[in-house]
């Protein structure tokens, strides 16, 4: 397999943003196509990475694997720690592994994760260019007991989030993306921490500073891709939130 440079993956993602795509001509639901198709796998995509910070987040990535550090971590079935490139752009973050992440031991692979890919190519972006991660890694459950039961997610309590928020602190910080998208609220509140509801804040430009790293990034909130399949309605906000998206990696891309 033929190895991408940061450069020729920021050419290809210029390119892609060249291409006109109306809202009107991308299909934004949960196609049919599996998600792990187009995925690239945790260690080809780090493969990739310069200056060492692919073998740092695989280095992460093992601290992730052994982690006990909250209730979570021993009732979980897979780690989830995050998929695509160490030289991206755009770092994605939800909020928490679900029963597909669990199973798989990767973010965004159900229906949400679909309808996310879609989203991602209507802009000129794939799981390849970008980097998607969660606030906790580890599934959150209602009945920890029991693992196989599908709906049985809930979202990641504040000592969760607590134990766990540094892992994603240093991979922002490792992969210094140029912006951070956050999914839904629960993201956005720990980043950007409680303050206005979902529906005030997103579009709106905001920063947060990871630790470690010594500078703000710039930080899009939009809504969650389940908040989507749950009320289509949404999508247009989102698209608006994208083309924003594609401006702002436009302004600066290479020729
Ligand atoms: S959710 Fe995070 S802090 Fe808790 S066990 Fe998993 S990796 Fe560790």
């Amino acid at each position: 397999m033929t190895e991408k440079t940061g450069k020729e993956e920021l050419r290809e993602l210029a390119r892609g943003l060249r291409r006109r795509v109306e809202f009107g001509d991308v299909e934004w639901s949960a196609g049919s196509a599996r998600a792990s198709e187009r995925a690239a796998a945790p260690g080809e995509a780090l493969a990739a990475a310069p200056g060492g910070v692919g073998a740092a987040l695989e280095g992460l990535a093992s601290q992730v694997e052994a982690c006990r550090k909250c209730p979570l971590g021993s009732r979980r079935l897979r780690a989830v720690f995050g998929v695509g490139s160490s030289a991206a752009e755009v770092v994605f973050v939800g909020e928490g592994p679900g029963f597909e992440e669990d199973h798989r031991g990767e973010p965004f692979v159900g229906r949400s994760g679909q309808l996310l890919d879609r989203i991602l190519e209507s802009i000129g972006l794939s799981r390849k260019t970008v980097y998607i991660a969660n606030i906790v890694k580890c599934h959150p459950m209602v009945d920890a007991s029991d693992p196989e039961k599908r709906g049985n997610d809930r979202p990641p309590a504040p000592e969760e989030i607590a134990a766990c928020r540094g892992y994603l602190d240093r991979q922002l910080s490792l992969i210094a993306p140029r912006v951070i998208v956050t999914l839904g609220a629960v993201a956005a509140r720990v980043l950007l921490g409680p303050g206005e509801p979902i529906t005030r804040i997103r579009g709106r430009w905001r920063q947060y500073a990871p630790e470690g790293l010594g500078r703000a990034l710039k930080l899009l909130p939009t809504f969650h891709p389940a908040a989507l399949l749950r009320n289509p309605a949404l999508k247009k906000d989102v698209w608006t939130d994208m083309k924003a998206l594609r401006e702002e990696l436009a302004q600066s891309a290479p020729e």
